[in-house]
């Protein structure tokens, strides 16, 4: 069974075709980082698949469910909203900026969507929810405000809360490129830990490192279109396209 599935993805906004035919199959447990220019419509394809775009044509498979089979931006699939958004919810994001609620704790941050949207009860998504929160190294700040704490431990909390919807997949749009650098490390190493406990990952990114040492495949980018799309050694010591090539040769 694969995870994600897109075949033939366009998207536009107005005359700007961002999406060009972007087909994509993300495999159970497999790690996939997608680089790339800026512009090159990498977010909007994270968010294509998290039904915060909405796509013009092409299709998108959740777990080899068919949810969008889309039309001139009209969705030819005929599913109850609950149902469909049922299999949304196995997708969990991590957005550049947390985002997270100033005025709840740590704790409240990430028992909050479990409580309200999965309607689990209060002690279960706290306990949940604390082990979470142990997990991305932050057991003694359960009761810090997201001002008391630094960047990386802000997303640290961001990651915990979207693992808190128990996904399927974990989307990342470029989850450390608002962080100070000396930040950076500790982010990646959660979702190093997140990578081999399993969790199938779709992760776009700047940390050349990151997706030579986690990735199974990389994705290149640019203009709305896939260019190429090999195992880390492949594209980094012998990319086949020119505009990986040249893309590799501004960013390493
Ligand atoms: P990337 O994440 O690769 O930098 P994006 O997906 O953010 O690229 O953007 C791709 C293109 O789409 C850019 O030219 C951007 O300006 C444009 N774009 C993104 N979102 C919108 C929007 N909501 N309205 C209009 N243009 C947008
Ligand atoms: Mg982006």
């Amino acid at each position: 069974m694969s995870m994600v599935k897109t075949v033939g993805i366009n998207k536009s906004f107005g005359q700007l075709k961002v999406l060009k035919d972007v087909s994509l199959t993300v495999e159970q447990k497999e790690v996939v980082c997608i680089i790339g220019p800026s512009g090159a419509g990498k977010s909007t394809y994270l968010r294509s698949l998290n039904k915060l775009e909405q796509i013009d044509d092409g299709q998108i498979y959740i777990e080899d469910k068919l949810l969008f089979d889309c039309k001139d931006g009209v969705n030819h699939v005929k599913m109850p909203a609950a149902e469909r958004n049922k299999s949304l919810l196995e997708v969990g994001m991590v957005f550049q900026r947390f985002n997270l609620f100033p005025h709840k704790t740590v704790l409240e941050n990430v028992m909050l969507a479990p409580v309200h949207v999965r309607k689990y009860p209060d002690g279960e998504a706290k306990q949940k929810a604390k082990t979470l929160i142990h997990r991305v190294g932050l057991a003694d700040k359960l009761d810090s405000y997201p001002s008391q704490l630094s960047g990386g431990q802000q997303q640290r909390v961001a990651i915990a809360r979207a693992l808190a919807m128990e996904p399927r997949i974990m989307l990342f749009d470029e989850p450390t490129s608002a962080l100070d650098p000396e930040l950076v490390g500790e982010v990646l190493t959660v979702m190093k830990g997140l990578a081999n406990d399993g969790m199938t990952m779709l992760v776009v990114t700047h940390e050349m490192g990151f997706a030579r040492e986690a990735a199974d495949r990389v994705v290149f980018m640019c203009d709305g279109s896939i260019l190429e799309i090999a195992s880390p050694s492949e594209i980094f010591s012998n990319p086949r396209n020119d505009r990986t090539r040249q893309f590799l040769q501004s960013v390493l």
